[in-house]
């Protein structure tokens, strides 16, 4: 979260304050576009369990942030980076409605949309994610989806024999992420990652149907506009002859 904060120049988040919890922040917010989670419960047996869990923007396959931006203000790079382009947010919250993880935040002083961005500029000049960079345990790694699937895989093989319910969360309902984590226990167990995660079908209507005919329509009224324009200044010229 420091190295995220460092290397995007977010300001210091005071909006938790310390009771003693070993969660820095309740949720993500405008400057702080990642946190670790934790969640405690008590299993079958009554034995007590703390759950930690890194969350951030999934960078989803299928991005419902991305679809459902009425403005195409958020870019999917091939590379699977999922990245709000601030010159084009209009602060309208769209994408924080349709995220199935409820990921981005408006920033109420800057009226403009907020996440993670997976340090797409970064790796644009052949370097990893600043978390990645600076994670001493390991924990976060960064390279092709190929070779993620191929570790988280191998990190799968060796959790199974003491964690049963381990699994790859990777949903298909969303397209997949580009964001892959290995858990020790079942996705709902943490709070964050649901396990039918998937793209709202509202956003394809949206996406497919509604949004065209949108465009359409605010290109006919421009073309309106100018008709409009056009005919009145004919007619002013035809004024000015007589
Ligand atoms: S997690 Fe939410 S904000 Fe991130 S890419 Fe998916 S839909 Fe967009
Ligand atoms: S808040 Fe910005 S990025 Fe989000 S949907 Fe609206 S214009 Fe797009």
């Amino acid at each position: 979260m420091v190295a995220c904060k460092q290397w995007h120049d977010l300001p210091a988040d005071m909006s938790t304050p310390f009771e003693g919890q070993y969660q820095s922040h309740k949720t993500l917010t405008p400057t702080t576009w990642n946190l670790i989670q934790m969640n405690e419960r008590v299993d079958k047996e009554g034995k007590l369990h703390w759950d930690f869990s890194k969350i951030q923007c999934m960078h989803c396959g299928d991005p419902a942030c991305a679809d459902g931006c009425p403005e195409d203000a958020i870019e999917r790079q091939d590379n699977g980076c999922v990245v709000i382009h601030q010159d084009k947010c209009v602060g309208c919250g769209y994408c924080a409605i349709n995220c199935p993880f409820g990921v981005p935040k408006i920033n109420k002083e800057t009226n403009k949309s907020t996440k993670c961005d997976l340090c797409y500029d970064r790796i644009a000049e052949g370097m990893e994610p600043a978390c990645s960079k600076t994670c001493t345990a390991d924990a976060i790694n960064f390279g092709t989806k190929e070779e993620m699937l191929a570790l988280a895989q191998k990190r799968l093989d060796g959790l199974k024999p003491n964690h049963p319910d381990a699994n790859i969360y990777n949903p298909e309902g969303v397209g997949g992420v580009h964001m892959l984590y290995v858990l020790p226990e079942k996705p709902e167990v943490y709070g964050f990652f649901k396990p039918d995660a998937k793209t709202p079908a509202s956003i394809d209507v949206w996406k497919d149907v509604v949004k065209p005919v949108g465009q359409v329509a605010a290109a006919a009224a421009v073309v309106g506009v100018l008709g409009l324009a056009a005919i009145k200044g004919m007619s002013g010229g035809k004024k000015g002859g007589e």
